[in-house]
């Protein structure tokens, strides 16, 4: 009998603590929209964000952070310890990409950088959680490990500030979160268990002729047509080779030879990209590209073309147990419609590479587009600006509360245990 008025207590207060998480976001949700549109107005890309760093490391000193900068190049490390308990690391990006901004919002970038991947939402949303934590430190015990991670979009800046002994000098931390803005609803929040990002490796081909004139062929060899084939042919690997029920990609971007019309080139120069989750389909792929390239040249009797295959960024696998813990703890402060499991995306991630250190980690989406405007787009109507496209725009309110909340209550989530304490 005495069980029913402690559930119900329990019950109390860990509606409580989702009611306290939101009012502390909601009171300090003027200072974080003057930081985001600050930072979408001064975007700086990979390796380069020296302004970005600066602002956000003197942001979280004044929280009572202790900051390292230059962590990884332009990375930063800010620490905040609140007795015994894990140590869990919330990791934002800060990189923007090189491209120019067509929202023709009031607060757009007007340089030749443009955050068109939402790394500013990333980044406002990270100092929101800190400051909630920090403000709620009596509801939990445990180490903040917050981290500014340099060059996300060049998949670099992981390996850089790991390079630069993330774990070996700070320690190696419990748990890992990332989140990242994607063109779902406001207030949805998405993720999936194991595979959530993909293999990401990128395709370099020289194809080497003999140049020659355009009236000519028989006096020269074309590399032209030798490129022009794999092209074409490589796609079988993916349509003739691969498991059809696994994920793959090989899309070649760049073709580079030649001139002009009359003249046969020396070389072309041929790049690309290819995409998978599983290993075992990213080798096959792999070994496939290589021996259709080989295969186009030796067709034409041409000598063997330069192949490099650089690898890139690894799939994001996310814990099984922390998803599902953390699972409960969105449920319950979101509701059941708004929080869904969603299918892995194609793109690639470096976050992976803190995780691939034996940390249990867990990387969710969060929506930044008006409710309405996405319906319409489910139906056919006008399409919503996907991450890259020049007029990317999440609406800052309420997309960062619930990106900063949400983050927040799985860091408080996993340092008790269980919910948060009144
Ligand atoms: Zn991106
Ligand atoms: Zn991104």
């Amino acid at each position: 009998m005495k069980l029913l008025p402690i559930a119900a207590l329990l019950l109390a207060t860990a509606a409580h603590a989702e009611d306290t998480v939101s009012r502390q976001i909601d009171g300090m949700y003027p200072q974080l929209d003057a930081i985001y549109k600050d930072l979408h107005a001064h975007p700086e890309i990979a390796f380069q964000e020296q302004r970005t760093a600066a602002r956000l490391a003197a942001e979280m000193r004044k929280i009572g952070f202790e900051v390292t900068e230059k962590v990884g190049k332009t990375g930063i490390v800010a620490i905040y310890k609140n007795g015994a308990g894990p140590t869990v690391l919330v990791r934002t990006e800060m990189d923007a990409l090189p491209m120019e901004e067509k929202t023709g919002l009031p607060y757009a970038s007007k340089v030749a950088a443009a955050h068109s991947c939402g790394h500013d939402v990333h980044m406002t949303a990270w100092l929101g959680a800190a400051r909630t934590l920090v403000a709620l430190k009596s509801q939990w015990k445990g180490t903040l490990m917050f981290i500014g991670q340099p060059a996300e979009e060049t998949v670099s800046g992981a390996k850089a500030m790991l390079d630069d002994g993330l774990f070996k000098r700070f320690g190696k931390p419990d748990y890992a979160f990332a989140l990242h803005s994607w063109p779902l609803a406001y207030g949805r929040i998405g993720y999936n268990s194991g595979a959530v990002s993909s293999n990401s490796d990128a395709i370099e081909i020289t194809f080497k002729g003999r140049g020659g004139h355009g009236s000519a062929p028989d006096k020269a060899l074309d590399p032209i047509t030798i490129a022009a084939r794999f092209v074409v042919d490589v796609q079988t690997v993916i349509s003739r080779e691969k498991d059809p029920k696994e994920f793959g990609v090989v899309t070649i971007g760049a073709i580079n030879g030649g001139t002009v019309g009359n003249i046969i080139p020396d070389t072309v120069k041929v790049r690309g990209t290819i995409r998978s989750y599983s290993p075992a389909v990213r080798e096959k792929i792999l070994a496939g590209v290589r021996r259709v390239a080989n295969a186009s040249a030796a067709m034409a009797d041409a000598p063997a073309p330069e192949v490099e295959l650089i690898p890139g960024g690894v799939a994001i696998d996310n814990d099984d147990a922390l998803v599902t813990r953390t699972e409960g703890v969105l449920k319950q402060a979101f509701g059941e419609a708004q929080v869904f499991r969603m299918p892995a995306m194609t793109a690639s991630e470096d976050f992976s590479l803190f995780v691939n250190q034996g940390v249990p980690g867990m990387f969710f989406f969060t929506g930044v587009y008006d409710p309405q405007a996405v319906a319409q787009a489910d139906k056919g109507g006008k399409p919503l600006a996907f991450n890259h496209s020049p007029f990317y725009a999440p609406v800052p309110e309420p997309s960062i509360k619930t990106a900063a909340q949400a983050m927040t209550l799985a860091v408080m989530n996993v340092m008790n245990g269980s919910a948060a304490k009144p």
